[in-house]
């Protein structure tokens, strides 16, 4: 059914003669399996998860239907036609979520219809999107909700990530929007609310009825639509730009407690000190952004004693905290000279888009975010951002010191920066929580069960347990000793699919195509 399976070593047993045929047909019934696919039986394997604190050398994994249904260092028995893996020397762990990602424009593409080339390249992004993600073993994802368009077609793509679903709300004239061409706002977030407020520079467009945009119409919306959590924006601008419109305090009110009615986690987009504190008094669930922009406490090093209040105060209210330290990283990667020749780029991104990158038109956020720190040159620009950064691999640092659970959230794409590719992001999150200072166990934990348990997942995922989904890593390193291990993925399972890795990556470029740079 699935060709992937066979590229996997599958093996025949012979039946053992000397049972008895009353035992052959109990065994049978046992383990036979007439109405799904054949069985998977991954054999002495070590597995990493993070319900034990080591790995567990020597180990029998079965998997049915799609679901682990015996794990044991005992010999286990499949069904006929059972699939086998050998997992000598390799390394199961249970699949990684990313549990912030936008099913965006593909990253770098201006939002622009109407263009045959952006159009092809939008195509082709579409279509390797959900296969860059399995590409470096994030075998879920938890999409913000906004452009809901774009959701079908990544979940029509046939082999994708398991996909849960924020549902995204902003007030009319808000972050994100404020930062897209007028005809794409109300399409990017049509369960926008109407602050009235706002109401002279962001009126309600021509015939939309304010009582199907007051915070209760559109949380009950996005619940009915089946959104595991709502994300609003606490986002007043970048640098110069500070006067966006922002719910006010009694709207936050009001959305707190629908979603706390509805039982849906609230999720906030805030970086800033002044931000973080407004989330943090409105007793938010998650914060998906770290805190790297310290206004006025800026500094070189260490975590000055505003910050760390504020820190404390996030993890004695024990709010959730996806550092995304990506996201400030993909911004100085930009200024990089390297960045588009980097091997592990050819991977995850078509190569018409790569191509396109380095073209002169490709450059035109660079050319952005270069003019909002001051027109300078490439190095200064690169260092600026970096300097940013290492405000949030601190204050992230700081806040795993206090014993507070980590969770993995890459942003990606966060911004329209070819600094942001999916799946590669979520892989260099991880390497860039490792450099900040946090132990790989920790990382782990962020990447598996600790995602799993903040969105009430954890039935289903975060650990290789009996009863879990079967989306799964076949690695060949310990991840809990290197976080290299995340970039030597020798298969993903998902659902009891068997995935040769190298099968999911880019096509490269024709031979008779001539690359721009
Ligand atoms: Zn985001």
């Amino acid at each position: 059914m699935n060709g992937n399976l066979l590229l996997c070593r599958s093996r025949k047993r012979l039946a053992p003669l000397a049972l008895s045929v009353t035992l052959t047909a109990a065994l049978f019934t046992l383990v036979s399996n007439p109405a799904g696919a054949a069985d998977l039986l991954i054999e002495q394997v070590t597995i990493v998860s993070p319900q034990h604190p080591g790995a567990q050398p020597k180990q029998n994994v079965l998997i049915r239907d799609g679901r682990i249904v015996a794990v044991s260092a005992r010999k286990l028995t499949a069904g006929r036609d059972a699939i086998y893996i050998d997992g000598r020397g390799r390394f199961l762990t249970p699949g990684i979520m990313d549990a912030h990602v936008h099913f965006n424009d593909a990253p770098g593409l201006p939002m622009v219809e109407n263009d045959a080339t952006l159009k092809s390249l939008r195509e082709a992004y579409a279509r390797q999107q959900p296969r860059s993600y399995l590409y470096h073993g994030v075998t879920q994802v938890l999409e913000m909700g906004f452009m809901p368009e774009l959701l079908a077609a990544f979940e029509a793509q046939p082999q994708h990530p398991d996909v849960l679903r924020c549902g995204g709300t902003v007030v009319l004239g808000g972050y994100p929007t404020v930062l897209m061409p007028a005809e794409f706002r109300i399409r990017a977030v049509p369960n926008y609310i109407y602050e009235p407020a706002n109401a002279a520079k962001h009126p309600l467009p021509a015939g939309a009825d304010p009582a199907q945009h007051t915070p209760e119409a559109v949380i009950d919306r996005l619940a009915a639509d089946g959104a595991r959590c709502v994300k609003i924006a606490i986002e007043d601008g970048f640098g110069a730009d500070s006067n966006w419109p922002m719910m006010s305090q009694e709207t936050l009110k009001r959305v707190r407690a629908a979603t706390r009615k509805r039982g849906l986690p609230l999720l906030a987009h805030a970086n800033a000190i002044d931000t973080q504190r407004i989330a943090v008094a409105a007793e938010v669930d998650v914060l998906v952004h770290g805190i790297w922009n310290w206004n006025e406490h800026s500094a070189d090093e260490g975590v000055p004693p505003a910050i760390a209040e504020h820190l404390r105060a996030i993890h004695a209210k024990k709010i959730g905290y996806q550092p995304t330290l990506r996201v400030v990283a993909a911004l100085s990667d930009l200024f990089r000279e390297d960045t588009l020749k980097d091997p592990a780029y050819a991977k995850v991104v078509p190569a018409p888009l790569l191509q396109w990158y380095a073209t002169p038109p490709g450059q035109w956020f660079k050319e952005e975010m270069r003019k909002s720190v001051g027109g300078v040159p490439d190095m200064k620009a690169m260092h600026t951002f970096l300097k940013i950064g290492s405000q949030g691999m601190r204050a992230a640092k700081y806040l795993h010191d206090l014993g507070h659970p980590m969770l993995l959230g890459s942003d990606t794409p966060s911004a329209p920066t070819f600094g942001g590719q999916p799946g590669y992001d979520t892989y260099r999150e991880m390497r860039m929580l490792a450099q900040s200072g946090i132990p790989l166990p920790a990382i782990f934990r962020a990447a598996t069960i600790n995602n799993a348990r903040q969105f009430g997942l954890d039935k289903d995922y975060g650990t290789v347990e009996t009863g879990k989904v079967a989306n799964l890593l076949l690695l060949t390193a310990n991840p809990l000793e290197t976080v290299r291990a995340w970039t030597s993925i020798d298969r993903i399972i998902l659902r009891g699919d068997v995935i040769k890795r190298e099968s999911l990556a880019a096509a490269r470029a024709d031979s008779g195509t001539t690359a721009t740079r």
